[in-house]
């Protein structure tokens, strides 16, 4: 790490998993932290409890397909469903600039009802700060979750039962919330209009759990985008894992605006997609499975693990190469959740 942090330190990327390595887990380490996972997986008495927690400084605080804290529920939700937890109590914490509106205030609180009635979980506690004018840019929220973990999902977090053949499922396009946030971001008039993915997914992952399919990982694609939760999966792996980019569901209106910015939507955010690595024998079983729920009827598998490429993940393009996939380095989009 340099002498100062930079805004690439926040991007979930590379720069962010060194500064976790090198800064956080060298005097925080423990048994549990060390696992790096989505949630923690801690024991009290002799249940398994998923605990996580985030914080939001998404700008705009209201996009196309949500808000801040619309966000700020589904992220911390999320984290919990993707470790194979039923998502239970949050709690919340919001930093206020002085000069704040109140009715914006007002909003954002009822969006946050809204979707964890959506999600079934219940906001049990919270706390609120407001700094001097300009100490915060408007508003930023801290929510943290926990959620009970059934001992046949404790391996998921993991993904330690990950093995070659295993099939590679995304739940629908990539790169939607970046985009939308960065349209209004910059105030950008979109030909069809661009909405956030912002979903929580605890629904559906647990349509697909319960459909018996064998799930061995998942992980909710936010910032690094697919690239950078490909290539976590991979690090320091026996298995590779192959991506077959013509089945990467992108939807045209944003590969379009891609290309015109020089973004890769590989390493775009997202706020309501799962990546979920599940057997070859119940793939199709999962698929069926997400398919007939709202936020998985674009389903489909993108690519599998391999034993070639060990620690790589590697991207077969529509016109015949392939190439590494790697970690989002720098910063793309700042400020995107
Ligand atoms: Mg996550």
């Amino acid at each position: 790490m340099g002498k100062t942090i930079l805004l690439g330190h926040g991007s979930g990327g590379k720069l962010t998993g060194d500064l976790i390595k090198n800064t956080f887990l060298k005097h925080f380490d423990n048994p549990v932290l060390r696992e790096l996972t989505d949630s923690a997986t801690i024991r009290i008495k002799d249940k398994l409890i998923a605990f996580t927690t985030d914080s939001y400084v998404v700008d705009p605080i209201f996009f196309p397909g949500g808000d801040i804290g619309k966000l700020a529920i589904c992220g911390t939700v999320n984290d919990l469903a993707v470790s194979g937890a039923e998502p239970l109590f949050i709690s919340t914490a919001f930093i206020i600039e002085e000069g704040f509106p109140a009715e914006e205030l007002e909003k954002i609180i009822r969006s946050m009802k809204d979707e964890a009635r959506e999600a079934g979980v219940i906001i049990v506690t919270g706390d609120t700060k407001v700094v001097s004018k300009g100490q915060c840019d408007r508003i930023f929220i801290n929510t943290s979750g926990i959620g009970y973990l059934d001992r046949k999902y404790e391996s998921i977090s993991t993904g330690r039962n990950i093995k070659r053949g295993d099939k590679i499922i995304i739940n629908g396009n990539i790169g939607d919330h970046g985009i939308a946030v960065m349209g209004a971001r910059e105030n950008l008039k979109f030909e069809t209009e661009i909405l956030s993915d912002c979903a929580s997914l605890n629904h559906l992952i647990k349509a697909v759990l319960n459909s018996g399919a064998e799930v061995k990982f998942m992980r909710d694609i936010t910032r690094g985008g697919l690239a950078t939760v490909v290539s976590e999966i991979v690090d320091n792996s026996k298995y590779g894992i192959s991506i077959d980019e013509k089945t990467l569901p992108v939807r045209e209106s944003v590969r379009g605006m891609c290309e015109i910015f020089g973004y890769d939507p590989l390493f775009i955010a997202n706020e309501g997609k799962v990546l979920l690595i599940v057997s070859e024998e119940s793939s199709q079983k999962a698929l069926k499975a997400m398919s007939r729920h709202e936020h998985g009827k674009d389903a489909v598998i993108i690519g599998e693990i391999t034993s070639d490429n060990p620690g790589k993940a590697v991207l077969h393009s529509i016109i015949g190469g392939s190439r590494i996939i790697d970690k989002l380095t720098g910063e793309m989009l700042p400020r995107i959740c």
